[in-house]
């Protein structure tokens, strides 16, 4: 098992044994008492530990989308009815996922709301937040690592600098992990779109399916209980051991944007660990709900609670200021 993958294990175990903990938005892990330093001084301390960085390991999760607008995932929210509009009316559902629950009457409807899940993702701009990031980031020696399934890094970024461990909006998989095979989804994605016009369903003879069984295809995602982890899940997760495994004695910094409390073993407490011990690991993590800086790293840390989108803008800011400053 990979480096990365093992830490992901051990917070996982931890996970199921504080479950009741993590569920009422807490964590089992002695937080600092440290008084947190005002707003401003968070935010000159974040570029300060940038510029310092030799290099800087970034974990994208939901909050970081979030606060760019993704915003329709768990929400009946103004972008939810833009894209989901007629579903939303015909079914009353209350955000994408609700809808992803939801036993269709026939198999083209069920096709028809994922269909414009996947369209919705795949054909978003890059949002504000990441053009942000993506300027603090200019010069530096980085690597992306995400929950995010909506390509919004691979957008930016090239595949061996991003590790998307919980899969991928632009590829399919055999519903039934018949296979260790991924296939592209972005072309018969677009033919459904258009196939199904102002409807809400697919022709069912259009539904993509599996070459070797014959299985209906599913987006190669984690979170339907068929996720596919072979050589694809495992190249991600080689990616991001490799990174550290280059860089572990450098000046590494590790910022966590939006995480939330259901699911800290991919990003938060794997990040933690590594701050806890390697030598000269610097920790950020920014939350619009909470500021956790675990007590073992308060002398390497900084936790921001505040809007993620607003945070980034003004550590652009303040990066940019200091430019001028030289
Ligand atoms: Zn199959």
């Amino acid at each position: 098992m990979t480096l990365y993958e093992t830490l992901v294990t051990q917070t996982q175990m931890n996970y199921s044994r504080y479950y009741h903990v993590y569920a009422s938005g807490s964590t089992p892990v002695k937080l600092s008492e440290k008084t947190p330093l005002p707003y401003q001084k968070q935010i000159q301390e974040f570029a300060r530990q940038v510029n310092e960085a030799d290099c800087i390991i970034i974990g994208g999760a939901s909050g970081l989308s979030a606060s760019g607008g993704g915003d329709f995932y768990y929400d009946d929210t103004p972008s939810y009815r833009e894209h989901f509009g007629k579903f939303a009316e015909k079914y009353g559902f209350k955000g994408a996922f609700a809808g992803m629950a939801h036993p269709f009457d026939t198999r083209g409807e069920f096709w028809g709301y994922l269909v414009t899940f996947l369209h919705t993702t795949q054909h978003a701009p890059i949002r504000e937040p990441y053009l942000d990031l993506d300027a603090i980031l200019k010069g530096k020696d980085f690597f992306i690592l995400t929950t995010n399934q909506d390509t919004q890094f691979v957008k930016i970024y090239p595949e061996d600098k991003v590790s998307q461990i919980q899969g991928d909006h632009r590829f399919f998989q055999c519903s039934k992990a018949c296979c260790d095979e991924t296939w592209d989804a972005l072309e018969p994605v677009e033919k459904m779109f258009q196939a199904m016009g102002e409807g809400t369903s697919v022709p069912e003879e259009m539904i993509p399916r599996c070459p070797h069984c014959g299985a209906e295809a599913f987006p190669w995602v984690r979170g339907y209980g068929n996720f596919m982890q072979g050589t694809k899940y495992e190249e991600q997760y080689q990616k991001i051991s490799d990174y550290i495994q280059k860089n572990s004695t450098k000046k590494l910094l590790l910022i966590e944007l939006g995480v939330g409390r259901m699911t800290p073993m991919f990003i938060q407490e794997p990040f933690w660990s590594l701050t806890c011990s390697l030598p000269d690991t610097r920790y950020i993590s920014v939350n619009a709900q909470y500021a956790f800086l675990p007590r073992q790293i308060e002398d390497k840390g900084v936790a921001i609670q505040g809007d993620i989108a607003a945070v980034l803008k003004d550590v652009r800011a303040e990066m940019e200021k200091e430019e001028i400053r030289k």
